[in-house]
């Protein structure tokens, strides 16, 4: 954030190690991300360069310890999501879900085998993971997937299908999840497995910049080796969509900021009735809103990165953080967009890209029904899911 926006300071609050990743990543996105992402959005695609860029970093699971993990704090690691996503959500995403969803669930619940042949190859980036958990059918109710794994000696065959997978299908292990007879288990599945195919799903508008697929397992067969030995049941699922939950309240808010920033300066350069827009009362109350609504985000985001670093960070408080973070940053974006007019839904500026990709960040990972439902429960004791 330039030091003309940042009026609370709150950067003022990192430590050496967050704000040298904030350094490096800013520059890595500057010198090769953000001249070419407009491109790459309206092309659809993310270029295979910029994920291995990214593992040279350290960004992949840098919230991990050892196997090739860089091992840094939390808050450090939401510092990164914030200035990928300042660039694009499309980045953010990808990291997340090698991070968060692909490395986590092998760190956390895998074998010893399994942490050592995947974990430093997708630290370095040189393998990709993805996530396999919503299903056509079944995306905010999980647990009645239909996916599912059976037995066959000391094999396992896994059926079903995977939609909305991102990183699917330049994926070098899928991490999928599936019913079997004692619960949902988590499987290791590698690209080329007999039965497995990952197609693309075209036509997004938003996340253009990011791999999405669906992933159809006709029968494949595993080695009892493909199994996660640490979890059982939907915790498992969740517990790696809570880790990646936190890197999305975090990469918002640099979402949010791309757009203020864009916004102000927009409103100081564009003239009409003879002097700068910014200059008009009501585009003032548009930015003064906008900041103020950024920094309770960045406050926010802050608190919940604290309050994982002393390791009482729970579910539900980061549920508060991705609902409320993402409905922020998808108004600043819309309320930027307006600001810049019709120069605003074009791919000339950043607003557009934006909101249209937080459209989908306040899609995935849990609807804001579905989180508003957490908290609503953690108020007053009672579900609303069915
Ligand atoms: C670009 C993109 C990338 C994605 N990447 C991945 C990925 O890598 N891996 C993965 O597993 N998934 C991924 N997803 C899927 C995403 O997590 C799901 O889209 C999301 O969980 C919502 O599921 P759904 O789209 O099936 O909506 P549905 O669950 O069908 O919901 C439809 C609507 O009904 C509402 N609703 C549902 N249940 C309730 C209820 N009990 N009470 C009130 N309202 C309710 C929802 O909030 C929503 O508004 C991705 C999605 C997108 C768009």
């Amino acid at each position: 954030m330039t030091a003309e926006t940042d009026l609370l300071r709150i950067d003022d609050q990192l430590d050496d190690e967050e704000r040298l990743v904030r350094d490096t990543v800013r520059s890595f996105t500057a010198d090769h991300v953000l001249p070419e992402i407009a491109d790459w959005f309206e092309a659809g695609m993310l270029p295979r360069s910029v994920l291995t860029g990214l593992g040279k970093l350290g960004l992949f699971g840098m919230h991990l310890t050892g196997y090739g993990c860089a091992g840094t704090g939390p808050v450090a690691y939401g510092v990164a999501c914030r200035e990928l996503e300042a660039a694009d959500s499309g980045l953010r995403s990808a990291t997340s879900v090698q991070g968060s969803l692909a490395m986590f669930p092998i760190w956390k619940y895998g074998s010893e085998e399994q942490k050592e042949e995947w974990l430093p190859r997708m630290a370095a980036g040189e393998a990709i993971g993805c996530f396999g958990l919503t299903e056509p059918d079944y995306g905010s109710d999980p647990a009645s997937m239909r996916t599912h794994a059976a037995r066959d000696g000391s094999d396992w065959v896994l059926s079903g299908s995977k939609m909305w997978i991102t990183n699917g299908s330049i994926a070098d292990i899928a991490v999928v999840w599936a019913a079997t007879e004692s619960g949902i288990r988590g499987f290791l599945v590698p690209r080329g497995a007999r039965g497995f195919t990952a197609r693309d799903i075209h036509k997004k508008l938003s996340l253009r910049a990011s791999v999405t697929s669906e992933l159809v397992f006709d029968s494949v067969r595993l080695p009892s080796s493909a199994v996660l030995p640490g979890v059982t049941g939907l915790r498992g699922p969740l517990s790696c969509l809570t880790e990646a939950r936190f890197g999305i309240l975090w990469g918002v808010t640099g979402a949010a900021r791309a757009c203020l920033e864009a916004a102000v300066s927009y409103a100081t350069t564009r003239t009409q009735f003879g002097k700068a827009i910014g200059g008009f009362q009501l585009t003032q109350s548009k930015l003064a809103w906008m900041a103020v609504s950024l920094y309770q985000s960045q406050l926010l985001a802050l608190h919940l990165g604290r309050l994982k670093a002393a390791g009482t960070l729970t579910p539900v408080q980061v549920s508060t953080g991705k609902l409320a973070n993402a409905r922020t940053a998808i108004d600043i974006a819309r309320t930027a967009r307006t600001i810049l007019a019709a120069n605003g839904v074009t791919l000339e500026y950043p607003v557009i890209r934006h909101a249209n990709n937080l459209e989908a960040v306040i899609t995935y990972e849990g609807t804001e029904e579905i989180h508003a439902l957490a908290i609503g429960q953690a108020l007053t004791g009672m579900s609303a899911y069915r």
